[in-house]
């Protein structure tokens, strides 16, 4: 249950800081922007002093699990902000624990600062996480099918969080998801291609893609080959349905 989870009242009021303390911004740089900026009280600007980070999130793995492809994109994209949301409070707080003791072993080298997890029901209020357009990649990684038709609303793919979805992502952005489930495969694609601030990738592949998936797009492979699911499908030798959708630069309403 979802009960005791509490939300940010927008993405300032995020304790950032916590989740990336290397990036977290040291208070006079903060009190100087906020001095050019007179519009915030003296006690909302000592919250944000200790709470802002240099730089935001930029990619969100929504329903991380055990985190297993956050893992895999931190060294992939080392400058970049890495967030799993996760609605378990157990496996978040396993991911946590895994981030912190990759941070030491990585201490020299500063590896993993840029990764990091929360407790979230993402169908509830993800733009009090995100600003408009922060995001450049969201990650939708064998979601749970919920196959019953009474249960369908209970999918993280639907035509209002796709608009949610589209708020938080920047123009040309990417969706990307994978299951092993078809019907789930189709119903992500049949609500993401009808969706006007999104169209389908369809070359999701690189040059080169080959039987053993070199040359794939890094992302896709990451999320087929590292994310728990993907190992568990690829131990039963079941199939992987991937489809990404880019968030259209000009969405077709004045
Ligand atoms: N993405 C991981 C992977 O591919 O290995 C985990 C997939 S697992 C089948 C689905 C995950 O989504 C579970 O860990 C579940 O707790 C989480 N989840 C389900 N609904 C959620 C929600 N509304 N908000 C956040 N996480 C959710």
């Amino acid at each position: 249950s979802d009960h005791s989870l509490t939300y940010p009242n927008s993405p300032a009021d995020m304790d950032w800081a916590s989740l990336y303390p290397t990036y977290a911004v040291k208070k006079q740089e903060q009190e100087m922007e906020d001095a050019q900026n007179e519009s915030h009280d003296a006690n909302e600007k000592t919250q944000r002093a200790v709470k802002a980070i240099s730089k935001n999130v930029e990619i969100a793995d929504i329903g991380c699990g055990f985190g297993g492809l956050l893992f895999a994109l931190a060294p992939k994209f080392p400058d970049t902000l890495i967030l799993g949301m996760e609605i378990r409070t157990s496996v978040t707080e396993y991911v946590h624990e895994k981030v912190r003791a990759l941070r030491v072993q990585n201490a020299s080298t500063n590896g993993y600062q840029n990764v990091s997890c929360i407790r979230a029901n993402t169908m509830k209020f993800l733009p009090n996480f995100f600003q408009k357009h922060q995001l450049s990649k969201i990650f939708l990684c064998f979601p749970d099918p919920h196959f019953k038709q009474r249960k369908h609303k209970a999918r993280i793919v639907s035509y209002t969080l796709n608009s949610e979805y589209a708020y938080v992502l920047r123009p040309g952005g990417v969706v990307y998801t994978i299951t092993d489930v078809q019907d789930l495969h189709e119903w992500m694609k049949g609500h993401f291609e009808k969706h006007p601030s999104f169209e389908r990738v369809e070359k999701v592949f690189e040059e080169g893609e080959g039987e053993d998936g070199a040359g794939m797009d890094e992302c896709v492979r990451a999320m087929r080959v590292e994310t728990e699911e993907g190992k568990k499908v690829e131990r039963n030798q079941g199939l992987k349905f991937v489809a990404c959708f880019r968030r259209i630069e000009v969405p077709p309403w004045p």
